[in-house]
């Protein structure tokens, strides 16, 4: 196991500690960067997103003889720059929404290149995504597919579809991510034959041109055996759809959810893409071979894996504060900005830059200045001696921080920079107090008034 300095409490090679004992990205000195754009500052690293997108493709490479496509679940993180970078590198994208779709097509993703996905979508949604010319859409459950069918008959274009089916099985994740488990919202569920007859009722349709099976089984799972067995289901139901309709799949999508270790514990046992990507292949490959199939185009939706370790969060020390039963420390960042926190309980790696190279000598606990009692980024945790003024840097915040941002006590939202060997570069600005009024009207004859007496 390869590690990477500070006792192996960085997860990847892109970070260092400097001679002034200063915590380092791509070798850039993070208290400069700090002081320099001022905090709270997201910072994304350029290469490691382009990294987590070269191992991904290389592990299919090497162990799937047909085609893979990896589709970046834009839902992760939509910063456009990080969308670009991916894109430019061959990535396809995933999209959940209209407005999703809207980020993907601004930062330049081909449209063939994108995959609708959505839990629920209304006719206007798939009339734009038919008329940016969306690569294919995935179909939820038969009303959609009936919308669908209406809209694509009356712009006279094939819809190209994916049915989301639901394997029913058992997901070792957080509950509010297990999304391919008995009774959720998503798909249909194959055990009772319902994924089945939409499969009927789609090739019976003139517009909708079905082309293969999505699945997503969750997100955050560390381990390769729940792919395998959706797989290994997804093999199972073509076996019946080939022998019961005659359909044979272009496409079999397994969605995303790999996940990436955020505690030092976790860096020894890291997700396996290679494993994943062997044991994937093999049922895959076998399977079709035995029903006499051609090999599908396999698709993957990581969001996650390819953005998570490639951004951090500079925060800096407002203030230190004893209590009865503990120390805190506030920063100027908040769970506003780690939502995952109180979402699903997210543990973010705390590391304190300008004396990175200093050994833990107190237990503290990080508070985000925010008016609410659970505003608590991290507890307990081993650090050196803190001061305020002092700069922390929360690793690891790439995946589903900004993009699922909060607005408690209307603080605004933090700028992002992106390391490349061009530099430092501003892809992101942060919000300005103008920004936060400017949705807001307040009508004349409410501005004019005076105030009444109580
Ligand atoms: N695909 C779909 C349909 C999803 O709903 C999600 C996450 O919710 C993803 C892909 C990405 O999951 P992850 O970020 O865990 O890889």
């Amino acid at each position: 196991m390869e590690e990477f300095g500070l006792n192996g409490r960085l997860p990847h090679g892109g970070f260092a500690v400097n001679r002034m004992g200063r915590l380092t990205l791509d070798g850039y000195d993070l208290a400069e960067i700090a002081e320099r754009f001022g905090t709270p500052l997201y910072v994304v690293s350029e290469e490691r997103l382009k990294r987590n997108y070269e191992e991904l493709v290389e592990a299919f490479k090497t162990h799937y003889t047909g085609e893979a496509i990896i589709a970046y679940a834009v839902k992760a993180n939509f910063t456009l720059a990080i969308i670009r970078v991916l894109a430019l590198k061959g990535a396809w994208a995933e999209t959940f929404t209209g407005p999703e779709l809207h980020m993907a097509l601004t930062a330049g993703v081909r449209p063939e290149r994108i995959l609708l996905t959505g839990a629920c979508r209304v006719e206007a949604e798939f009339r734009e995504a038919l008329e940016a010319g969306v690569g294919l859409i995935v179909v939820d459950f038969p009303q959609e597919l009936h919308r669908l069918e209406k809209v694509a008959g009356e712009l006279g274009v094939e819809a190209r579809v994916l049915i989301r089916v639901n394997p029913a099985m058992r997901v070792p994740t957080h509950p509010s991510i297990a999304t391919g488990v008995r009774g959720a919202k998503f798909g249909v569920d194959i055990p009772s034959g319902q994924a089945l007859k939409v499969f009927e009722e789609a090739l019976a349709l003139n517009w909708v041109k079905v082309l293969g099976i999505h699945t997503h089984i969750g997100s955050k799972i560390m381990k390769v055996k729940p792919f395998v067995e959706a797989a290994s289901r997804l093999v199972g139901f073509v076996e019946e759809l080939n022998g019961k309709l005659g359909f044979k799949p272009e496409y079999l999508d397994l969605g995303g959810g790999f996940g990436v270790p955020y505690k030092p514990e976790e860096f020894e046992k890291p997700f396996d893409l290679n494993l994943l990507a062997r044991r994937v292949s093999r049922v895959i490959t076998s399977g079709f071979k035995r029903l006499g199939l051609g090999l599908p185009k396999l698709i993957f939706e990581p969001g996650r894996r390819l953005v998570a370790d490639a951004e951090i969060l500079l925060a800096r020390v407002l203030g230190v504060k004893e209590t009865p039963t503990g120390k805190f420390i506030f920063l100027d960042a908040s769970t506003n900005h780690l939502s995952p926190v109180l979402l699903v309980d997210q543990y973010y790696e705390m590391v304190l830059v300008n004396k990175a190279d200093m050994e833990p000598s107190e237990t503290v606990s990080f508070a985000g200045p925010l008016c609410f009692t659970k505003d608590i980024i991290a507890v307990n945790r081993r650090m050196p001696k803190i001061e305020t003024g002092d700069l922390i840097a929360i690793l690891s915040v790439g995946a589903y921080c900004k993009s699922s941002y909060m607005m408690h006590n209307a603080q605004p939202k933090p700028p992002t920079v992106m390391l490349s060997k061009h530099g430092i570069e501003m892809v992101q600005r942060g919000e300005t107090l103008n920004d936060l009024t400017a949705r807001d009207f307040i009508p004349p004859r409410l501005y004019h008034a005076s105030a009444e007496p109580s």
